[in-house]
């Protein structure tokens, strides 16, 4: 890929062990249950197509997506509703899955936006955690990775819309577009 360099972090195959893990951790701890999993769009959907397969209770699945508001006031934490559930979670035990947590501030309105509706419960799956970044803390359940302060791509999380087809998560060199986030 011209201009960038790509280096595999985390490759196919630790990706799809750690789902199995995640998976049976979900199957014992939601025995009996049937829970919600919501993906956010769109980065988490392809961790989240691999993981409802290694899900062993009944589940349904819906969506959500959110937008920051504009480039100049990204990390402020003001983030909008771009797509709602179909779904009615109160009373249910819901499972919001993400792709990577960084400053933690999306997943803090969305949280936010969730309790609203009443669930019985709401725990948080991301496969990748960016702790350095934090500025709001949160609990969350199931992790995949913790990755390093810098820009990644694959496996659902892309880059100005591409690679979110590579099958590992990469970090990605020399892209002014996957820098800027990290000079806010
Ligand atoms: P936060 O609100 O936690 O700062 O950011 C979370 C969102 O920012 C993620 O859902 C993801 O869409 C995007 N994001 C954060 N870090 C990265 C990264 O390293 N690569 C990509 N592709 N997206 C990221």
């Amino acid at each position: 890929m011209k201009g960038k360099d790509f280096k595999i972090i985390i490759p196919r195959r630790e990706l799809q062990k750690k789902i199995k893990e995640l998976g049976k951790r979900i199957s014992e701890d939601y025995s009996g249950k049937e829970p919600i999993l919501i993906g956010i769009l769109k980065g988490s959907f392809i961790f989240l197509a691999d993981l409802i397969r290694v899900i062993k209770v009944p589940h349904e699945v819906d969506f959500m997506a959110v937008a920051s508001y504009g480039q100049e006031i990204e990390g402020s934490g003001v983030v909008k509703l771009i797509k709602d559930l179909n779904i009615n979670i109160e009373g249910k035990d819901v499972i919001i899955i993400e792709d990577i947590v960084d400053t933690g501030l999306t997943l803090n309105f969305i949280k936010k936006n969730l309790l609203l509706r009443n669930p019985r419960s709401l725990e948080i799956a991301a496969l990748l955690d960016r702790k350095e970044r934090r500025k709001v803390q949160m609990h969350l359940k199931y992790v995949g990775f913790t990755v390093p302060n810098e820009f990644v791509v694959g496996y659902g999380l892309d880059l100005a819309e591409r690679y979110r087809n590579l099958p590992y998560i990469a970090k990605i060199e020399g892209s002014k577009l996957a820098q800027r986030r990290f000079e806010l």
